[in-house]
């Protein structure tokens, strides 16, 4: 371990008796930033720290879903979204093998990530958390009692002490990577996640809808951001990138389903995430709680990512309360149990659809569906997107049930 100072707000030397932190929140994306609101809100001593400097940008479709919106209004944190100016949209169209079919969808909003993130951010900050960006965090485990992370910032490091750590880090989980907790593995056929910004004019893509376009090597899914700016972001096949870069290869795809493609995408900057389809064996420990991302994700198809994350930050509030008081090793069971059940429906539905998703044969009758049943395959998603009800949530069971 590091020679490093403990230090706690402020500065303030670390002994014993107390640890520095009440809860340290690792990774300031929608979970993290949610958690350390609610966290500061109950007057905990509360520290937020992210690897990256903000705003900063993540690989995304960027479309929030109602139940997203929902799980934000109910805690008074909604009006992020208007704040930066998100534009409403209500329409999925599907492309595939030449033919389309559309479908209403529950209201949600086009995102720009860098600007909702750093807005979260301010909230938690606005209750009273302390952000530290550019900040890297390990759990290093329990040591007298307290959770030691590490936080290292450029050359500079130190070990903060904790009731408990939140760790929000998103899917690499590069928080935990310890000999005790194994980092979530990629499935063998996971695919890699990309998105880039456009300005394409050769590309047409209506306020308000989701331009969804499925090929045999992934699917790509576009929204107007603004009068300007076009979000595109894909899940592509591993396979697909060993020849071509990333703009080809989402050129191709679309070219593929029947869409035209912006010239514009070959000379994109594309960011990339890791391999999708993560789920780890542990996300929860002594002192420390995994949420979002890090404790699990299957694909973006079906765009609600960040309400789970959302969602999760939420549900594991009463565990880290009551972590203040003392550490109970029920906790790590019960909040297993419990994330199961936020994310059972959605991920079923979401492995059942990138099943789907990889067979033309199933692909087509997707779309026959959607066609011919446009009223039940627009209730399935908005069964997707029910909003959950936080209002009495003793160690979340009323909101998750
Ligand atoms: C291609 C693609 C398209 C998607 N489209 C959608 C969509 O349209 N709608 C939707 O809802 N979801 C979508 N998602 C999913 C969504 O992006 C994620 O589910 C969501 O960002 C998860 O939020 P999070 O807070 O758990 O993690 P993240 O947003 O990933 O945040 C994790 C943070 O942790 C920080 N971090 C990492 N390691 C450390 C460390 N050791 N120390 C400190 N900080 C660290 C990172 O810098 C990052 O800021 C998409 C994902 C992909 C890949």
């Amino acid at each position: 371990m590091d020679q490093a100072m403990t230090t706690g707000p402020c500065g303030s030397t670390g002994r014993s008796v107390d640890p520095a932190w009440d809860v340290v929140v690792i990774g300031a994306g929608p979970a993290g930033a949610v958690a350390a609101t609610l966290a500061a809100r109950h007057g905990l001593r509360t520290l937020l720290v992210d690897a990256k400097r903000f705003p900063r940008r993540k690989t995304c479709g960027g479309c929030l879903s109602r139940s997203a919106v929902t799980a934000l209004r109910q805690f008074g944190l909604d009006d992020v979204v208007h704040e930066i100016g998100a534009a409403p949209i209500d329409r999925i169209r599907f492309t595939a093998q030449s033919s389309t079919s559309e479908i209403d969808l529950p209201a949600g909003y086009a995102i720009d990530r860098a600007r909702f993130d750093a807005a979260l951010v301010d909230r938690a900050v606005g209750a009273g958390a302390e952000f530290r960006p550019g900040c890297t965090a390990k759990v290093l485990g329990v040591q007298g009692g307290w959770q030691q992370v590490h936080l290292a910032v450029g050359e500079r490091s130190e070990v903060a002490t904790t009731h408990v750590a939140v760790v929000a880090d998103g899917l690499l989980r590069s928080s935990l990577h310890t000999e005790a907790c194994a980092p979530a593995n990629a499935g063998r056929h996971a695919r890699i996640g990309v998105a880039t910004v456009t300005h394409g004019d050769d590309f047409r893509v209506e306020s308000g809808t989701i331009e969804m376009s499925i090929a045999r090597q992934g699917y790509a899914g576009a929204v107007r951001l603004d009068e300007r700016r076009i979000l595109i972001a894909a899940a592509l096949d591993r396979d697909a990138l060993k020849s071509q870069s990333i703009g080809e290869a989402v050129t191709a795809m679309l070219l593929e389903s029947g869409k035209s493609a912006p010239n514009a995408l070959l000379k994109c900057e594309w960011m990339a995430s890791p391999t999708l389809t993560r789920r780890p064996s542990q996300i929860a420990g002594e002192r420390w709680f995994a949420i979002g991302d890090a404790a699990g994700y299957v694909e973006p198809f079906t765009g609600d990512g960040m309400a789970t994350a959302i969602e999760s930050a939420i549900a594991i509030e009463p565990w880290f309360v009551d972590a203040q008081v003392g550490w109970r090793p029920a906790f790590v069971a019960e909040w297993s149990v419990a994330h199961r059940r936020i994310v059972r429906r959605r991920q079923w539905l979401c492995r059942g659809l990138a099943w789907t998703l990889r067979r033309p044969w199933a692909v087509r009758g997707l779309l026959a569906l959607s066609r011919s049943a446009p009223v039940l395959t627009s209730r399935s998603f908005a069964r997707l997107q029910q909003p959950r009800d936080f209002s009495s949530n003793p160690h979340g069971q009323a909101a998750i049930a």
